[in-house]
């Protein structure tokens, strides 16, 4: 019987198989350093196994919870296999650390998210890897392809304010001179959107965001075709990179409600988007799944959902009102990071952040994550805020 992606997420363990004893539902959490073996010819054995195949050898390694998890994550993506990392920026440093050397040229996303661009900017252009930012909506990309470039790194939607990308396109560029392409898929969860269906190496997860879905976890994943694999899992192994099994075990229980979460935040933010843009103090709301938003038509053709991101561009361009508007909410609590049930609240700075093209990146920005709490109270709290903000 072939199930449905619904229905996958939902029997990791392949439940439908008939049992021989009673078992728990949710993979329990097998803590481990050490792992003996009853002979010297196992331990070789097992050593020369562990770089092709999925293999239980060492805690660093590997335990049968955060297997649960890669096998769940590269199911969900479609990809081969998959590799964690103890954050989603860990991820993004293992990627590009395992699959970059002097002289290569990278070409990024100028609305990568921001610590990703410290990254590139602060470690990998000193080592000699050749950094070069593309425009947020990737018109520059055929300017800036070369014969010599390895990888393009995408993010879609962008950080911040989400601008789309035609990521066919961008695929069919990359691979007409042999580069990668790597995606950070964080936005997308790989519920709404997956790279490796259309043709892209490496889809990189923050579990952090909605696949942990509780503000409890850090944790980042790279899903990989074969060829990438060898490369990000060697990496990986090189650099001692790996996640904790009680991480793991908090992500698998949060996957089992993804689909259903991000239904509801999708149906809560395009509520609270849409309320927004109607007052009279905001200049525009950045959000891909309202009809107005220059990157809907290919989020429509591309995505199959949407999550609870939105920024707010007021007209006020005065940063004090917008901190006052900020501090005056209740229920947006203020915090980084997103994806949990909760809504939060974050001034963001475009600017800042983007060195391609900072047309209309200055001003006063709020980005917010709607939660999962009543549309009608989330709006009540917002209209509040900016009668407070006004009177500022
Ligand atoms: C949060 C985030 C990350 C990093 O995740 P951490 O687990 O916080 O390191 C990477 N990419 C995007 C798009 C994110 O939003």
């Amino acid at each position: 019987m072939k199930l449905s992606r619904t229905t996958r997420l939902l029997t990791r363990q392949k439940t439908a198989r008939k049992f021989a004893e009673p078992k728990p539902v949710n993979p329990p959490v097998m803590r481990a350093s050490t792992l003996v073996y009853k002979t010297v010819a196992d331990l070789q054995a097992t050593r020369a196994r562990r770089a092709s195949e999925q293999i239980l050898s060492y805690g660093a390694r590997g335990t049968a919870t955060t297997q649960a998890l890669e096998d769940a994550l590269t199911d969900l993506e479609g990809g081969v296999r998959t590799q964690l990392y103890p954050t989603g920026l860990a991820a993004i440093a293992g990627v590009l650390l395992a699959m970059l050397k002097p002289g290569d040229h990278l070409l990024i996303t100028d609305a990568a998210y921001t610590p990703a661009r410290s990254l590139v900017n602060e470690m990998l252009q000193t080592m000699g890897i050749d950094c070069e930012f593309y425009a947020a909506d990737g018109s520059d990309l055929a300017d800036r392809i070369r014969p010599d470039t390895r990888m393009v790194y995408a993010e879609l939607p962008g950080s911040l304010l989400f601008e789309m990308i035609d990521f066919d396109k961008l695929v069919n560029l990359a691979k007409s001179v042999g580069a990668s392409v790597v995606v950070d898929n964080t936005w997308a969860s790989g519920w709404l959107f997956n790279p490796l269906r259309r043709g892209a190496d490496v889809s990189i997860l923050a579990v952090t965001k909605y696949i942990g879905g509780h503000s409890d976890l850090v944790m980042g994943a790279a899903v990989c075709n074969e060829a990438a694999y060898q490369q990000v899992g060697h990496g990986a192994a090189l650099l001692g990179q790996t996640c904790s099994p009680d991480d793991a075990y908090l992500a698998l229980r949060g996957l089992r409600t993804l689909a259903s979460r991000l239904a509801l935040h999708e149906q809560h933010a395009l509520e609270v988007a849409t309320w927004l843009q109607a007052q009279p103090q905001v200049r525009q709301v950045y959000c891909p799944m309202l009809p107005s938003d220059p990157g809907h038509q290919l989020w429509k053709r591309d995505f199959n959902g949407g999550n609870g991101l939105l920024t707010i561009e007021f007209k006020d361009p005065s940063i004090e009102k917008r901190d006052a508007f900020v501090d005056a909410l209740l229920l947006f609590a203020i915090g980084a990071s997103w994806g949990s049930f909760e809504s939060l609240s974050l001034p963001a700075d475009p600017q800042a952040s983007r060195s391609v093209n900072q047309s209309g990146t200055s001003g006063a920005f709020v980005r917010l994550h709607v939660g999962l709490e009543s549309v009608s109270d989330l709006i009540a709290d917002l209209t509040q805020a900016l009668t407070k903000a006004e009177n500022t």
